[in-house]
């Protein structure tokens, strides 16, 4: 009678927010453990109107608060500030909505996929990747009055209390889908919820960080294990469930943690991406910074900013290799760029930056250390992986012919 074949995780990017590497490498993550398998993800973007403006900004929001559970109905409200637009993840989980307006629009992201059938709404879950905090600081819930309908918060503080970013987000998408196929009751929470943490899909973890307990266990408990006996859930869906959550373990033991600390995970690049295939992660860089990233792996001894104006043909080449913009603004561009950064303008320093931040939030800091772009203010600039690694496979390096 439970007898299933598909089930569709539906993953919902509010178009005012995007992929960004944290989610990107999160999907890449669970699309890899077994593509034509019986857990469907899609990473669909979703034209959603920003609902920024009705929610309510804290400045001292850290979203390591204890996070409580959903209230089943709740019509409270705070009053709407004004913010600026341009933010990174940190701030934007400072934009606080209460439960009601949130499940309100799990609703409709779920209703916007079944009103284009797909596929049976039987087998489709919505997980809205929600990039704004909540009062209640949940990281992630099904709605207790929609059974398609579950939300991730994407930016959540949960997001950096691992090894890299993705890692929780990951986990979340595979425990979703069995919440979704064998907890999908109203009153998920009062009964299946351990508000005290067991190693469990179903720990609450309350306090934040504790999350890193059940990840590692990618287990249920004896009474959930009961439970999901009695709803005869099919073997296939229990062994890709199992698989990709042993996978989301593996990336966070520490023992691993503790053997690539010494060794930098591998880097592959290729036009666009930095790719990080141990992990499954990967990183887009802009024309531009692409150009000084590889720029920079080609300086094995490291280079002072202020003699980057000796390598300008270099630079210019590397560029013109990755431009995508316009072909009759290419030269402007490239020239207008490279002899910025020979200048020592600031948009060099603030490109580096970007690529590091890139790097951070896709890989974490741990494992990003190596292949930054490293070096303090006025000492030669160096990615430690391209440098300090004798071995000529500690990077592979492939250049676009
Ligand atoms: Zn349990």
């Amino acid at each position: 009678m439970n007898y299933f074949d598909k089930t569709h995780v539906y993953l919902l990017v509010p178009h005012y927010f995007g992929v960004d590497e944290a989610i990107q490498a999160a999907y890449d993550q669970v699309r890899s453990v077994d593509p034509n398998g019986p857990i469907r993800f899609y990473l669909t973007p979703y034209p959603e109107p920003n609902p920024v403006d009705k929610l309510h900004f804290d400045a001292d929001w850290t979203g390591t608060q204890k996070a409580e559970f959903m209230p089943r109905s709740s019509k409270s409200s705070l009053a709407p500030e004004d913010i600026p637009l341009e933010e990174s993840y940190v701030q934007l989980r400072k934009h606080l909505e209460v439960p009601h307006s949130l499940l309100t629009r799990m609703d409709r992201a779920a209703q916007w996929i079944l009103d284009q059938n797909l596929n049976p709404k039987e087998d489709t879950l919505v997980v809205l990747l929600n990039p704004y905090g909540n009062t209640h600081n949940l990281f992630c819930a099904p709605s207790p009055r929609n059974r398609n309908a579950a939300f991730i918060q994407t930016t959540h503080f949960a997001t950096e209390t691992l090894h890299s970013r993705n890692i929780a987000i990951a986990y979340e998408l595979f425990a979703s889908a069995l919440r979704f196929r064998a907890f999908n009751e109203p009153d998920f929470q009062e009964k299946f919820l351990h508000p005290t943490d067991l190693g469990c899909v179903n720990d609450f973890s309350g306090i934040v960080q504790n999350l890193r307990y059940k990840i590692l266990t990618a287990d249920i408990c004896d009474a959930c294990f009961q439970h999901v006996q009695s709803k005869n859930i099919p073997h296939p869906f229990m062994e890709h469930l199992k698989t990709g959550l042993e996978r989301v373990a593996a990336q966070q033991n520490n023992f691993k943690r503790a053997l690539t600390e010494r060794n930098p995970i591998p880097i592959r690049i290729t036009y666009r991406f930095l790719l990080f295939d141990s992990i499954q992660a990967r990183v887009l860089l802009s024309p531009k910074e692409m150009t000084l990233y590889k720029f920079f792996l080609s300086q094995a001894q490291g280079i002072h900013y202020h003699d980057l104006i000796d390598f300008r043909a270099e630079l210019i080449a590397l560029y013109q290799e990755h431009y995508t913009g316009e072909m009759d603004e290419m030269e402007a561009t490239i020239h207008t760029v490279v002899d910025r950064w020979c200048q020592q303008d600031i948009d060099l320093s603030q490109t580096v930056s970007k690529i590091n931040k890139k790097l951070r939030d896709s890989i974490g800091l741990q494992l990003a250390r190596p292949h930054s772009i490293m070096g303090g203010r006025g000492s030669r600039k160096y990615i430690p992986a391209a440098t300090s690694n004798p071995e000529p496979n500690s990077h592979e390096f492939n250049p676009i012919a």
